[in-house]
């Protein structure tokens, strides 16, 4: 196929709208930015460029940039949730995970490939943090250095009580290190609760899959950081950031699109006015579905406002639904694991409308009518 076939092939058939957490529909915008002139990584408008970012990161929650940095990487959220754990533990600390679904498992999992001291407080996927059980640990556990912690766990849409959590490790003197990956720029996110958080361009900011960064106080990444690894030692990042150098090739189109999705973020209001929106997103998603039958697996307080978790109804396989609806233009979301024939996942991060969303009704009705369950 040539690139003119590819063309008419891709107007022809507009590209799907996509209910996942990620990779996200682009705006015009960004995705016109993919296609800025060619740029060398060590010249000084990349280092603009960089800079730029960096500082609209910061802005997102108002953090002052002599107390915070934003260090970025090439990689997709987990490369910076990693980054994270690999680069603020030292040699002889301890990390608490709390796990409540796949991403605070996989974060015990970075800690045991990369030798890290952790121990676990687990949980039912979609449970609510048990704060006791966390408190006994801390009592119990007094070398626990840090504890880990997802904000919103997307296997279940549940989002976790941050503040609650780090109350009791405030009590403690412990900080948290959040992954933040699936909440950042749409939830409620206080920093003086945590010590650090990981996220990523391609979810509630609207950017490409492929850059992802930490947001972390200074005060974390010295020179003396442990060295666990090469490529995702963020003290390295920051400090040759902070030289508006980087210590590696970067993704210069996926920056020029993170750096659209920033200015376009601050432009429709910031965090706030995108929580709000996939707020009406989601409600519009949840009063629908329920009256075809289909229930959210947890309540709306529970729930983030980015994705929210269905189950399945019993009159259709997953996979039937899944295919119906992508034929219609509508890609959702499976669960995860031992979720995966129980519920879906219906994301509205990126540029979706709620005309998208009715649409998306419709199309349910037509695969479901009222016959669920
Ligand atoms: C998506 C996600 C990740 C991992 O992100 P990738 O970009 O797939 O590497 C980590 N944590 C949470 C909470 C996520 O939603």
């Amino acid at each position: 196929m040539n690139w003119t076939t590819l063309n008419l092939g891709m107007s022809e058939h507009p590209p799907p709208i996509l209910l996942n957490p990620g990779p996200v529909n682009l705006s015009p915008g960004v995705r016109a930015a993919l296609t800025k002139p060619d740029l060398c990584h060590r010249e000084p408008e990349f280092a603009d460029l960089q800079a730029g970012i960096r500082a609209n990161l910061l802005d997102v929650y108002d953090l002052t940039p002599s107390e915070w940095t934003s260090v970025l990487l090439a990689g997709s959220g987990t490369a910076a949730v990693e980054a994270m754990l690999t680069s603020v533990v030292a040699e002889d600390g301890k990390v608490l995970v709390i796990e409540n679904g796949v991403y605070g498992e996989r974060m015990a999992r970075m800690c045991k490939v990369h030798g890290i001291d952790h121990c676990e407080v687990t949980h039912a996927w979609g449970d609510a943090i048990d704060l006791e059980a966390v408190a006994k640990e801390l009592d119990l556990n007094t070398r626990i250095t840090h504890v880990a912690a997802v904000h919103h766990e997307t296997t279940t849409g549940r989002l976790n009580d941050l503040e609650a959590l780090a109350d009791l490790c405030r009590g403690h003197g412990i900080p948290v290190l959040l992954d933040g990956v699936s909440s950042f720029a749409a939830e409620a996110l206080n920093f003086d609760s945590i010590a650090a958080c990981a996220a990523t361009a391609s979810k509630c900011l609207h950017g490409v899959p492929g850059v992802s960064f930490v947001i972390a106080r200074r005060d974390l990444l010295s020179s003396e950081s442990p060295k666990r690894t090469l490529y995702l030692d963020l003290a390295t990042y920051c400090h040759e950031q902070d030289e508006r150098n980087t210590p590696f090739t970067q993704p210069v189109q996926i920056y020029y699109a993170l750096e659209q999705a920033l200015t376009e973020l601050e432009a429709q209001g910031g965090w706030r006015a995108r929580h709000k929106h996939y707020s009406g997103l989601a409600q519009q998603v949840r009063e629908g579905l329920s009256a075809l039958g289909v229930e959210p697996l947890l309540k709306t307080h529970e729930s983030s406002v980015a994705l929210n978790a269905y189950h399945v109804p019993h009159s259709i396989s997953y996979d039937t639904l899944h295919d119906g609806l992508k034929a219609q233009g509508f890609v959702i979301y499976a669960g995860q694991g031992r979720l995966a024939r129980d519920i879906f996942r219906i994301s509205t991060m990126g540029a979706i409308t709620h005309k998208d969303i009715e649409r998306l009704l419709r199309a349910f009705r037509d695969m479901v009518g009222n016959s669920a369950n």
